[in-house]
């Protein structure tokens, strides 16, 4: 479905991003699975792509960073000729309550969640717009829509994750660059296991469907929207949150 398509996916070394990458992987896209630190579990997602027949190669890239972002967006234009498909899934937290929260956890997760988004898009819209394509999906989250008490950081990030999203979508949408957003409620991943088994269990009570979700059901998602079976969809946020 994606053959001859080039798809970045940020964060890609596990968890959520990983399992983006695998899915875009077997729709036949060539993947680039970004990592900041996890060079072994970079290497690891890139080796299951290819074991499935697919082209994956990974870049390491701090998406915070600005001008690192324009070179790896220009070395992939150069060596890829192309950039189709952008993921923007690299996403931290830094947890507390907002009266003891630290100017340094506040700004990170900022820089990380929101900045990071708008350096990635910043860079390969340059190149989508030449080509005069391009499916960008921006992975928000819940906190983003509902906020979040502890998350003041992470939720005000990915509300500005929502807002980029809906402006970008409005400026790219006459030029086919689409544009949309996830909002993924609580799935299982290193980010949620960390999460003491009173939270998780408070978390799943609050869940309609009375589980978290699986990073490959978030991955069928972005896979719809990466594809031209989403033409006519743009500027969306999409919540995959098992009904919260
Ligand atoms: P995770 O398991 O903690 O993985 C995070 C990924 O982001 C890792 O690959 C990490 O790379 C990468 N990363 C972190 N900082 C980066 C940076 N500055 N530059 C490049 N890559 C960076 O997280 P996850 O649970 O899969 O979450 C993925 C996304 O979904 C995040 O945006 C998160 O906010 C969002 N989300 C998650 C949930 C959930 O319940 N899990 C819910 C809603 C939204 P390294 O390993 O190399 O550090």
């Amino acid at each position: 479905m994606l053959e001859g398509k080039v798809a970045i996916v940020t964060g890609a070394s596990r968890g959520i991003g990983a399992a983006i990458a695998k899915k875009l992987g077997k729709l036949n896209a060539t993947v680039i699975v970004n990592y900041q630190g996890s060079v072994d579990k970079a290497n690891q997602v890139c080796e299951e792509i290819k074991a499935n027949g697919g082209v994956a190669e990974a870049i390491q890239c701090d998406v915070s960073n600005f001008d690192a972002c324009q070179e790896f967006m220009k070395d992939i234009q150069k060596k890829y000729g192309r950039i189709d498909i952008l993921v923007n899934n690299a996403g931290i937290t830094r947890d507390g309550l907002l009266m003891a929260m630290s100017e340094e956890d506040f700004d990170k997760v900022i820089d990380t969640n929101l900045k990071g988004c708008f350096n990635c898009i910043r860079f390969a819209s340059r190149f989508m717009l030449k080509q005069k394509y391009g499916k960008i999906v921006n992975i928000a989250s819940i906190s983003g829509v509902l906020g979040n008490a502890g998350q003041a950081n992470y939720s005000a990030s990915k509300a500005g994750v929502i807002g980029l999203t809906k402006s970008a979508a409005r400026e790219f949408a006459a030029k086919n660059i689409y544009v949309n957003a996830v909002a993924p409620g609580f799935i299982a991943t290193e980010m949620t296991d960390v999460l003491p088994d009173n939270v998780k269990e408070a978390a799943v009570s609050s869940i309609p469907m009375k589980r978290f979700g699986e990073a490959s059901e978030v991955a069928e998602l972005v896979g719809f929207l990466a594809s031209p079976a989403s033409d006519y969809i743009t500027g969306q946020v999409i919540c995959i949150d098992g009904g919260m």
